[in-house]
């Protein structure tokens, strides 16, 4: 407040308070991504500072805060309203998996996890510090720090984190060439997504409309000169990265062990057949705008197959090679998934595995 300049107790002092929101990259925990990698940086970890002054907590004297409790938790801060990472589900109570062996709905959503969960302050105490480890799923996420005296709720102070990865931009959901003919198709929208058109940065965007140019070329190549081929992209990543579960069923079930805000542990199951998988795997990849998959058939132009017209294996990767050829660098890698090639650029941020090229 400007007007009572001067009168230091009433402001909130910054530059000991930390941040009040922080920005964080999702990260890959080992429990949902079995055999790969986590991260081996510190990018999805920060530090959080919490300061409970003498306002905030007026009848405790410096010599009684030990009596002081903070209890820690970590909720979802977003919301249908507010979702830009696109990770809120409108009709969450239609899916349902095991919580402990309990059928729960909505599906509770991996938050992150925190340092210490209860801390007892000392004498002269009024900082707390607590590590914060980023949740799988992009969003808005708050931690708060509820201030307990002698076992009464006394204060709460909140810091807010965002997780995501932070350069991620949408890429066109048609493209079409000088002519007006129709080069790509971005589909793959679900309910569980809108949002599945995301990469990275301006570099990611072009090389992948260039590459759509070269597919339908070599298509054509290859085709007895059918110029038809109308590139069908089905997902690349989130607004915000992450986690990209797609919602599907799976003929074995999946046992995941996680903690939920209050730091409990608990075990999540998705039964087989059953459930749609919500905050759970397939998509392993597709986290920070990287990874583009393409069907193995055209778009008929209206958002559904073509399966008149088969993109071959042979198809994709002699377009992929020629462009890398072209580029003087491999900025295209291509792989064969169940129906359709998934692609990596190789020139973006590697955020998951910063050493490997
Ligand atoms: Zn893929």
């Amino acid at each position: 407040m400007v007007f009572l300049q001067g009168c230091e107790i009433d402001i909130e002092p910054t530059s000991i308070s930390g941040p009040t929101a922080i920005t964080l990259r999702p990260n890959k925990f080992t429990d949902v991504t079995m055999n790969e990698y986590i991260y081996s940086d510190t990018g999805g970890v920060g530090v959080l500072n919490f300061v409970y002054t003498e306002n905030d907590l007026p009848q405790v004297s410096n010599e009684e805060l030990p009596n002081v409790e903070i209890r820690f938790r970590i909720e979802p801060a977003d919301s249908i309203e507010n979702d830009p990472a696109n990770n809120v589900l409108s009709n969450g109570y239609a899916y349902s998996a095991k919580v402990n062996g309990t059928l729960t709905s909505p599906i509770p959503r991996p938050v992150g996890r925190l340092s210490n969960y209860v801390v007892r302050l000392e004498k002269d105490q009024r900082i707390v510090s607590v590590g914060y480890t980023a949740s799988d799923v992009s969003g808005i996420y708050r931690v708060i720090g509820e201030a307990y005296y002698k076992g009464s709720l006394v204060t709460a102070k909140t810091s807010m984190v965002y997780v995501k990865i932070p350069d991620l931009r949408e890429f066109d959901r048609k493209g079409y060439d000088s002519y007006k003919k129709m080069l790509w198709n971005f589909v793959g929208q679900t309910e569980f997504h809108i949002s599945n058109n995301y990469v990275q940065s301006n570099k990611v965007g072009y090389a992948l409309s260039d590459i759509a140019i070269y597919i339908v070329d070599t298509y054509a190549k290859n085709h007895n000169g059918d110029s038809n081929f109308i590139v069908r992209m089905t997902d690349a990543s989130l607004p915000w990265g992450g986690m990209f579960w797609i919602g599907y069923t799976e003929d074995t079930d999946l046992s995941i062990n996680r903690v939920d805000g209050y730091g409990n542990p608990y075990t999540i199951t998705y039964d087989a057949y059953v459930h749609k998988r919500v905050y759970a795997p397939p998509h392993r990849t597709h986290r920070d705008g990287r990874n583009i998959d393409i069907s193995s058939y055209s778009d008929d132009g209206s958002g559904n197959k073509d399966t008149s017209r088969p993109l071959y294996i042979g198809d994709i990767t002699e377009a992929v090679s020629n462009y890398n050829k072209i580029s003087h660098m491999e900025v295209w890698s291509v792989i064969k998934e169940a129906d359709h090639y998934h692609l990596t650029c190789n020139i973006a941020s590697n955020y998951y595995y910063p050493y490997e090229y």
